[in-house]
């Protein structure tokens, strides 16, 4: 008998070692990981100019205090604002933290302007985190149900609708922010249209509404750009991150823009832990051997890739619904919950997520290879193809 609580319905394997893009249980079995423990080993495992960039921090200091200066969030968040055009950083440990600083930026935002009770525009198959303001946010209602009363000031509406927003701005003066992941994660891998993502900025400006955008799995070069938003050519006034940015060291962060700027000032927030010089490091190496390395150019080659490997090896099987996505955030949606195939693709290998009861989920690390992607197409495909004709 475990004496941990029993929060997870874990697979029965452990992993051992890792190595690149491979992962080695006990019995030295190895697996190709399409799913880099869900979004997070941006750069595979033991990737070396990471573990050399830990090392050598954990070294020299792993944590103050932030009742201190800690230069490296400094130079982290300079890396941060440059990549994204935002304007300032607060650094957290987790998704769930990144977007509580959002949500709570968002509400003395409003209240700044006098809005008593400020409430918060979410959207439907969102997910946010488990905190009970970012569960309460959250459009899953598995994620809410026990944990009455939830956190009140949130407005739900379906996503990628702008009719429904316009709605809101007509019917909700206490709505001071919309908040949106520029692709649904743990929804199905929905991507919120480029359209939409521009109107919603204009329907945002034209309010006084913040546009705070949860980047906690999309961000940070997965889908090909540093941030969702970039594929949509505009800034949000708030971004969350987290996931991948410490490729697995946690780390997380909320980055405010133009009116959201200087919302927080002394007091209002803050996280012991939040942005350690060994979190720290580690974030600005993924960074560095993101943009070093041209991982983002290939995540948007490689997503391509495998979306048109399966459309091909999977044309003609009916029950396929969709094989969607952007660069490495990948979704093939059945007809049907597919949850066994995450067992199959085990047995045969692979490493894969099943969201959202239908959609295969792949999200592989940004240091995939030409050869992985067809590897995974290649074991992965025929799986899908026999469940879906048995
Ligand atoms: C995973 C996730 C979160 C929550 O992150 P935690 O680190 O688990 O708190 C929030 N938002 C999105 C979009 C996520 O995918």
């Amino acid at each position: 008998m475990s004496h941990l609580m029993n929060t997870y319905g874990r697979q029965p394997i452990a992993f051992s070692r890792g190595e690149g893009v491979w992962l080695y249980d006990e019995a030295g079995n190895k697996y190709l990981d399409a799913l880099a423990g869900i979004a997070v080993s941006t750069l595979g495992h033991n990737h070396p100019r990471l573990v050399e960039a830990i090392s050598r921090q954990a070294a020299t200091l792993i944590h103050t205090s932030n009742l201190y200066r800690i230069p490296l969030q400094e130079q982290l968040a300079d890396r941060l604002t440059a990549c994204s055009g935002m304007d300032e950083v607060f650094l957290a440990n987790t998704g769930c933290e990144a977007n509580e600083a959002a949500i709570k930026l968002a509400r003395l935002y409003g209240h700044r302007k006098g809005v008593e009770k400020p409430a918060v525009v979410v959207m439907e198959q969102s997910f946010h985190g488990r905190t009970l303001a970012t569960l309460s946010a959250t459009g899953n209602r598995k994620v809410q149900v026990g944990f009455e009363p939830l956190v009140a000031g949130f407005v739900r509406v379906p996503f990628n609708d702008l009719g429904a927003l316009e709605k809101v701005a007509l019917n909700c003066p206490s709505v001071v922010a919309v908040l949106f992941e520029p692709v649904q994660g743990e929804g199905g891998i929905h991507v919120a249209d480029a359209d939409y993502m521009r109107a919603v900025r204009a329907l945002c400006d034209r309010h006084d509404w913040l546009m705070m955008l949860d980047e906690v799995q999309c961000g940070v070069g997965r889908t090909g750009k540093w941030f969702g938003f970039q594929h949509a050519d505009l800034l949000p006034d708030v971004m969350s991150l987290a996931k991948g940015l410490g490729s697995g060291v946690p780390i997380g962060a909320c980055l405010a823009a133009g009116r959201a700027t200087g919302t927080f000032q002394p007091g209002n927030h803050g996280s012991t832990f939040g942005g350690n010089p060994l979190a720290c490091a580690a974030a600005l190496t993924t960074l560095d051997v993101i943009e070093g390395d041209g991982l983002m150019a290939r995540a948007e080659a490689l997503g391509e890739r495998i979306r048109s490997g399966f459309a091909g090896a999977l044309d003609g099987v009916s029950g396929i619904r969709a094989i969607r996505g952007v660069g490495l955030m990948i979704g093939i949606e059945l007809d049907r919950p597919c949850g066994v195939l995450v067992e199959r693709a085990r047995d045969a290998g692979v490493l894969i997520n099943v969201t959202a009861e239908r959609v295969v989920r792949l999200l592989p690390p940004l240091t995939f290879g030409e050869a992985d992607a067809d590897e995974l197409v290649g074991r992965l495909a025929p799986l899908v193809r026999e469940f879906l004709e048995a």
